[in-house]
């Protein structure tokens, strides 16, 4: 059972992917969470990558899908994956069908979570993270209960992601329309295309997804 949410920075995926790997048993693979890592672990890759990813850009097709193969090789990817932020490009769409075909496998399902730009860059922007414990808040939307303390692990220490300001949202939502979106006639192409109301609350989008998936993934 192997899935793709799709969709534009801020539009849930990685909220909704975590809650699709826990009930399913699937490998949560986020290109974005592998390249901080190798950010933060000044590795080739993270060097190379640092970049780009600040200026809101992409990283090139060459290392990500190299990232990928070497991902999904992996024992926790037996029961299938689910792929959020990747693919991004008509090219990276291309080396998975080519990786899953090489391995007999097939895609399930290609989750859109639709979202209006408008709302993306406030959403984003106001995104903080529990160093501790990695609980994810926001600033407007959901603000811890006592400010500065951690309502899951009482942490008092939070982060912000580099590319998580408003100038640079803009250029990742650019790069979304330019070279992302595409592969939505892709997959629609493929019959492989479902679109939920990314704008709904989290529970609802969770909902609107179990009801369009294959049913011998959703049982
Ligand atoms: P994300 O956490 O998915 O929003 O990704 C953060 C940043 O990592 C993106 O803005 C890109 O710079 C880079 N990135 C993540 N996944 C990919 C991908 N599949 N292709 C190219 N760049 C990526």
């Amino acid at each position: 059972m192997n899935l793709i949410l799709l969709g534009p920075p801020g539009a849930g995926k990685g909220t909704q992917a975590k809650r699709l790997s826990d009930q399913f048993g699937l490998a949560q693979i986020s290109t974005g969470d592998m390249l901080r890592a190798e950010v933060a672990a000044g590795s080739d890759v993270g060097q190379l990558a640092k970049a780009v990813m600040e200026a809101g850009q992409l990283v090139s097709d060459e290392i990500i899908i190299r990232m990928l193969g070497a991902r999904v090789e992996r024992a926790d990817c037996a029961n299938g994956f689910i792929l959020d932020g990747f693919p991004r490009t008509v090219p990276q769409a291309e080396a998975l069908d080519a990786l899953l075909a090489a391995k007999g496998l097939d895609l399930d399902a290609v989750v859109e979570l639709r979202v209006d730009d408008a709302k993306l860059v406030e959403r984003i922007a106001g995104r903080f993270t529990c160093a501790s414990c990695g609980a994810g808040y926001h600033d407007s939307f959901k603000p811890t209960v006592v400010a500065g303390v951690c309502d899951v692990c009482a942490g008092t220490s939070f982060t912000r992601r580099a590319d998580d300001n408003r100038e640079t949202v803009i250029a990742r939502l650019d790069a979304y329309h330019r070279q992302t979106a595409p592969l939505l006639p892709y997959y629609a192409a493929r019959g492989r295309l479902k679109t939920v109301d990314g704008m709904a609350t989290m529970d609802e989008v969770a909902q609107q997804i179990a009801a369009v998936l294959p049913q011998r993934v959703a049982s």
